[in-house]
């Protein structure tokens, strides 16, 4: 059976959890380098980019989570989670693991009363619009080579993509009940 990791530090990772043992997957969550041994993909979740970050590098996680990426393990960032694994924001901070070419607008839409719902039209999920929960969330504002949108905004900008191992999403695909991001993500392991 396959394994997912939920990095643990901060943040929405619960619900990752109970998605995806929703989906059949055994999951474990990571706080401390060993706990990444014998995961087959890794989930990391929305919250705070500044705190994760500042955690995953107290708890030595930065570099064998940059290795493993390298190395071709697939993640799911998820808001913060997508932040984290930006190569480039706007906001510079030093907790990136540069997993992905795409450069993120950190707290996009204004702050928490900015928060919205919208319905995205995501085709490689199928015809059925994804609801999407956008909580302070980021965008993604360049897109580099080999990086592919999977969302956009009504106005064009991106808000999902995916490049390799790597999947982001700008908004919450956790809160939803709607599986199918989690589900395509599977597929990529
Ligand atoms: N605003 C947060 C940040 O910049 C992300 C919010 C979220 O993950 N929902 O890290």
């Amino acid at each position: 059976m396959k394994k997912i990791g939920v990095l643990a530090l901060q943040g929405a990772f619960v619900e990752h959890v109970s998605v995806l043992n929703r989906l059949g997957v055994e999951t474990s969550l990571v706080r401390l380098p060993q706990e990444l041994d014998g995961i087959d993909g890794l989930v990391i979740p929305g919250g705070e980019s500044t705190t994760i970050g500042k955690l995953m590098r107290a708890y030595s996680l930065v570099s064998p989570l940059k290795e493993l990426i390298a190395g071709g393990l697939p993640v799911f960032g998820t808001c913060a989670g997508m932040i984290l694994l930006a190569k480039q924001t706007t906001d510079p901070n030093d907790y990136s693991l540069g997993a992905v070419d795409i450069r993120v607008r950190r707290n996009a839409f204004g702050r928490q009363v900015d928060s919205f719902e919208t319905e995205l039209s995501v085709p490689v999920l199928g015809d059925t619009p994804f609801h999407a929960v956008f909580i302070r969330a980021p965008w993604i504002e360049k897109i580099g080579d080999g990086v592919k949108v999977l969302a956009q905004l009504h106005d064009g900008t991106p808000v999902a993509a995916r490049s390799k191992n790597v999947l982001v999403t700008a908004f919450h695909p956790e809160l939803t009940g709607d599986m199918r991001f989690h589900a395509y993500f599977l597929k990529m392991i």
